[in-house]
């Protein structure tokens, strides 16, 4: 019986059409996998299968995961996050480096409406945030300086603004859970989170908005509580106002100041691929 195996094209391109119609007749698939977002044992034969690719800039290694958890997809990661992952992921079939250079992921490209005019890159911090009684996987996305608008020379700070047009909801009150966005979702894989994806409002394939350049490791409890809500709370204030918080109850009241002084923004989004 052939595996239930998702290869994306993007996959495809990577390894080739050799390749890509082994794995889908079964030749080159593995019997049983950790998924490399859950860890989880997942088993191609008995369950839908997604085929990830993580490039490193001399290597590729292809990886497994439950497609309910992400979907196939082609994955940049360091050379050295790269062997890291060799050891640690079990059923990956090493496959030869694509032809073409593969671009090293950036955080300030990746910021798309932030990008490019600024020094400015977008700084990632992880916690659990306590809504009701329940705790629920946040991230709090902080740049380092003013964000201005593509095309804009000002000196000013668009990055709330510009989070707004794209759908993000300013926070009144951090205990009120925030709304979904969609389009967007938070791209987790071998358990570090590597991206937050903006929906593509023309159809097709989403982009990066933010992207990792060194995937952030992420606590049990926190992939826990994803894995388990499939849903991750994005929240974002300008440059400033929430800073490098060594503690989850000091970034929620840095969180609770950003609200109170208006400069908060948050939308809630699911796992990718979910
Ligand atoms: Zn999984």
């Amino acid at each position: 019986m052939s595996p239930l195996l998702d290869v994306s094209d993007d996959v495809r391109a990577e390894i080739g059409d050799e390749e890509a119609d082994r794995l889908l007749a079964g030749e080159n698939a593995p019997g049983s996998y950790d998924c490399t977002s859950c860890r989880t044992p997942g088993n191609p034969g008995q369950e839908r299968t997604s085929t990830v690719l993580f490039v490193g800039g001399e290597t590729a290694v292809l990886a497994f995961a439950h497609a309910s958890c992400i979907p196939s997809q082609v994955v940049s990661v360091s050379e050295e996050q790269l062997q890291g992952a060799v050891r640690s992921i079990t059923g990956q079939t090493a496959v030869p480096a694509p032809a073409a250079p593969v671009s090293p992921a950036s955080p300030a490209a990746a910021a798309g409406n932030a990008g490019e005019t600024g020094q400015a890159v977008l700084g990632v911090t992880c916690g659990q945030i306590l809504l009701g009684n329940d705790l629920h996987p946040a991230i709090v996305v902080e740049p380092t300086g003013p964000i201005a608008r593509p095309g804009s020379t000002g000196p000013g700070d668009d990055f709330l603004p510009l989070l707004i047009e794209a759908g993000f909801l300013p926070v009144t009150n951090v205990a009120t859970e925030p709304s979904l966005l969609p389009g967007w979702s938070v791209l987790i894989a071998m358990g570090q989170l590597h991206a937050v994806l903006q929906g593509n409002p023309a159809g097709g394939q989403p982009s990066a908005w933010w992207q990792a350049h060194q995937p952030l490791t992420l606590t049990d409890g926190w992939r826990a509580s994803a894995n388990q809500r499939h849903t991750v709370l994005v929240y974002a204030a300008p440059a400033g106002s929430i800073g490098q918080q060594p503690r989850e109850d000091l970034l929620r009241d840095a969180l609770e100041k950003a609200a109170a002084g208006g400069t908060l923004v948050a939308a809630a989004m699911p796992l990718a691929g979910t």
